[in-house]
């Protein structure tokens, strides 16, 4: 049982001396609270195997707008499987804070897996970075995550960071894969195997120094994003589409045209594996032309992703900024949605103008 405002990372440093972890980890793990988390069904790196927030949220209690304290999941249970009733837990996870406030959450948590590996695959065309993650699922193989950097992301990264000196390529893909020693490695042969199919250059490593070398360009990629102009600020809207894995390489493709055709930067990296990609634009927030000029890209950008069957929000949430992309995405559905609030929260007092 976790109370909302618990910070994820404390979360997981109290599991660990119990091998136990709490799979979810967004890149905000130092700041964001649980509650946060299940209120926006969170993910990130490792949802490729551990799946999001919800996956894991096996009940809640929640204080309704009309003043009801409820229990989801079972009044009284502690069962890890349980089918009874409507599952509400599966409404609350996600529903940005429109349907009540959590106050606390009953969570699943998973042992601590032994051992890692990491992959770095450099590749001189776009289109063999999706490809490589299809083989290497087809091959059998469930990395922890897979994540790529375009050539946007690579610059951004060694201007940031010029020791890292990523591979000047088209795209890079990093391979996390982890369980017991001999799967790890068995997984990793894999992965060398079909990346090396595509990849001008594979590199493979259980070295625990050697991956955070290989991991250091992602872990600053959001940071250099921000820094690709002295006066840049990264803006966080249109930055997190969500499309099939096989549309990749063109929804990045388009993204790149769009930043032309509006003269701003994009940086482009994420979580391939499960084809979520985020689109950074960056611009000077105290120019009015460019603010007005970034609402039209990332407006694009985001029926762009619907267009290609996909979503404009992968795991950031929607809040106010999507919220009016909600009828086209949903259809019907989406009136439902509406009834569904109306019947939680008749006064419309919670979180109003957001999610839906
Ligand atoms: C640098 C950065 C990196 C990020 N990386 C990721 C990532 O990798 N993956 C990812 O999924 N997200 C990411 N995010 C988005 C965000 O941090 C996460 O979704 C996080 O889980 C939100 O938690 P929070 O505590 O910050 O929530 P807040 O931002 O405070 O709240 C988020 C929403 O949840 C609602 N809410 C909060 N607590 C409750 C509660 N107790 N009951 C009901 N509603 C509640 C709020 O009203 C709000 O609508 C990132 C954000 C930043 C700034």
């Amino acid at each position: 049982m976790v109370r909302p405002g618990v910070i994820h990372a404390d979360l997981n440093n109290e599991l660990a001396p119990y091998n136990l972890f709490f799979p979810p980890d967004p890149g905000s793990s130092l700041m964001c609270t649980v509650g946060g988390m299940v209120a926006n069904n969170a993910s990130g790196l490792r949802a490729v195997k551990y799946g999001t927030t919800e996956q894991y949220v096996l009940g809640l209690e929640v204080v309704t707008p009309q003043g009801d304290i409820i229990i989801t999941g079972g009044m009284k249970s502690r069962a890890i499987k349980n089918v009874s009733g409507l599952n509400l837990t599966k409404l609350m996870v996600g529903s940005e804070g429109v349907l009540g406030v959590i106050t606390k959450i009953r969570l699943r948590c998973f042992p601590k897996p032994r051992a890692r590996g990491i992959a770095m695959a450099v590749f001189d065309r776009l289109d063999d970075a999706p490809a490589t993650v299809l083989d290497v699922y087809q091959a059998g193989i469930l990395p922890s995550g897979i994540e790529i950097l375009d050539g946007s992301a690579i610059k951004a990264v060694n201007e940031f960071k010029p020791h890292i000196k990523l591979p000047d390529a088209e795209a890079i893909l990093l391979f996390e894969v982890d369980g017991n020693p001999p799967s790890v490695e068995f997984e990793g042969d894999v992965i060398k195997e079909m990346a090396g199919k595509r990849a001008r250059l594979v590199e493979w490593s259980t070295d625990p120094k050697r991956m955070a070398q290989l991991w250091e360009g992602r872990s600053v990629t959001a940071a250099a994003a921000s820094r690709v102009r002295p006066d840049g600020s990264r803006i966080f809207a249109g930055e997190d589409i969500s499309v099939p894995i096989s549309r990749v390489a063109d929804v990045l493709r388009a993204v790149r045209a769009l930043g032309q055709k509006y003269g701003i930067q994009v940086v482009n990296y994420g979580h391939i594996g499960d084809g979520n990609v985020h689109t950074a634009p960056v611009i000077n927030p105290e120019d009015p032309a460019e603010v007005e000029k970034v609402l039209q890209l990332v407006d694009e950008i985001h029926l762009l992703a619907i267009e290609m069957e996909g979503t404009t929000t992968g795991e950031h949430g929607v809040g106010a900024v999507r919220r009016r992309y909600a009828p086209l995405e949903h259809g019907i559905a989406h009136e439902y949605m509406l009834k569904t609030k109306q019947v939680f929260d008749p006064k419309g007092i919670m979180n109003p103008g957001k999610l839906i």
